[in-house]
């Protein structure tokens, strides 16, 4: 097939472009009955989903030094990444993980297209890999299941309904709970659950929210989370270009569409069967060329690939691909321009992880006590007063001491600094001394060193003030 053919065939009726596949003319939902897909692809992503589920499941209850590997606690701002205990301390370190995360999934998505949505996300995970499969199981295939609904409410209606949703429900309370563990920790959940509710109501109602929500989702908005809420999904047409690798359509060998016949000896390799319209979950023709729907979720690769196997045609005419490819005839995944955006991935992030897994454990901030100057004593010392804010950011409680190792010069605590509680910011003031003799301007530098027993654990300098005239 000629380029400017192909190019005619994309002109001649762009209409769907117009409407979504979910939504009719009058505005209503047409609620989509996906046939159930079936081929390598699906079973490689059925095995990655449960032990993604498995990971998501258990992640709450793992342990690092008796405290979670993982909490994303907003309401207390207290985040722990793989053991890592992240605090308001870390903020820079946050606004840089999300430049760099925002670069991440921009580059991504040019180079490996909506790769995450088919396989990682967990709204493609949970939706086609647990609440469909349910569904297959109690309301059969797509055509049995589109059966059911039209059908009058009879007992099997009713008995059928009240289960599918009973188990729905059960599921979306066990990723509610999942999902309050991970911000609250799973001792808390596990309290909510065992003690009287009147003692932890706050967190059983936002159990009940989250249940409630995780239902409406995969019960009810479905699809239209991908279609229509997610920025993610959205930002796709700004996010991919002709070279981008996508769940693709080979329109060059798959046109002109001709009907299977046994005279069938012209024509593309597409023989119209609609199995790739049937199996997508968010009822689109992937024939028509990249859509903002395509979750890529790749069931209408395994849906052609196997008609393609049963016409003794070669597999492919639906695979990941760029729209330049296709046109080129070029099936290679790995292209030069793959390999390099790939690389300059895994730098970013290398050193994301470098960034976050060298960050120091003790931090400490030390500012001189506003509206002070210096203080002369008898002695012909000079004294200045500071604030400091010390963020003990591990797991254990660390026991300290403030020393400084400027010559001549001393600190005096006001209060005492003996145990830095884990995972805490402890605050105080504390005096500098520092002989006349010493100060070499104005302002001179001093030297304050946090030591654990004889291990300097961070260090940082402030300027000490004095007078003028002290030559
Ligand atoms: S499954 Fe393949 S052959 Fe059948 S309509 Fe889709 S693209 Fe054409
Ligand atoms: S077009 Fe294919 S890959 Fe895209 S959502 Fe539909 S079935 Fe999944």
């Amino acid at each position: 097939m000629q380029i400017d053919q192909i190019n005619s065939f994309y002109e001649e009726d762009d209409s769907f472009r117009d409407h979504i596949a979910t939504v009719d003319e009058k505005g209503k939902r047409n609620w989509i009955f996906s046939k159930k897909p079936n081929g390598k692809y699906t079973q490689a992503r059925s095995y990655l989903a449960w032990v993604l589920i498995l990971i998501l499941f258990i992640g709450p209850f793992l342990r690092y030094d008796g405290q979670p590997l993982m909490l994303f606690n907003v309401l207390e701002r207290h985040f722990i990444l793989f053991g890592i205990v992240f605090m308001p301390q870390d903020f820079h370190l946050f606004v840089l993980a999300m430049i760099t995360f925002v670069i991440l999934i921009v580059l991504f998505t040019f180079i490996w297209g909506r790769l995450f949505c088919g396989w990682v996300c967990p709204q493609t995970i949970f939706m086609e890999m647990v609440f469909r499969k349910i569904e297959y199981w109690i309301d059969g295939d797509g055509p049995q299941q589109r059966k059911l609904a039209s059908a009058p409410w009879t007992l099997n209606k009713i008995s059928k309904r009240t289960f599918k949703y009973f188990i729905f429900y059960l599921i979306s309370f066990l990723i509610g709970n999942t999902f309050l563990a991970y911000i609250t920790g799973s001792d808390h959940v596990i309290k909510i659950v065992r003690e009287p509710i009147n003692n932890h109501l706050g967190g059983f109602i936002a159990m009940i929210i989250f249940s409630g929500i995780f239902f409406f989702v995969f019960a009810y908005l479905r699809e239209q989370v991908c279609i229509a809420i997610c920025p993610y999904g959205r930002l796709q047409g700004v996010l991919l270009d002709a070279n981008s690798i996508v769940v693709t359509y080979d329109h060059v060998r798959g046109e002109p569409r001709t009907k299977l016949s046994r005279e069938k000896t012209s024509g593309g390799d597409c023989i119209e069967c609609k199995q790739c319209l049937y199996v997508c979950p968010t009822g689109i023709d992937i024939r028509n060329g990249t859509q903002l729907e395509c979750t890529n979720c790749t069931a209408c690769i395994d849906a052609c690939d196997d008609i393609m196997a049963k016409i003794n045609r070669p597999k492919g005419l639906i695979r990941y691909g760029s729209y330049n490819g296709i046109l080129s005839g070029n099936k290679k995944i790995w292209t030069s321009r793959v390999k390099a955006y790939s690389l300059l991935l895994v730098l970013l992030i290398s050193i994301l992880g470098i960034l976050l897994g060298t960050r120091g454990n003790i931090e400490l901030t030390v500012m001189r006590t506003p509206g002070l100057l210096f203080q002369e004593s008898p002695d012909g010392k000079i004294s200045n007063l500071y604030n400091f804010q010390l963020a003990n950011k591990t797991n254990k409680p660390i026991p300290v001491k403030m020393v400084t190792t400027t010559k001549g010069a001393s600190i005096k605590m006001i209060g005492t600094l003996a145990l830095l509680p884990m995972a805490e910011v402890s605050k105080g003031s504390f005096f500098i001394y520092l002989p006349k003799s010493k100060l070499t301007d104005r302002k001179t530098e001093v030297n304050i060193s946090i030591m654990q027993g004889d291990k300097i654990l961070t260090s940082t300098t402030t300027n000490f003030l004095g007078p003028i005239t002290f030559k």
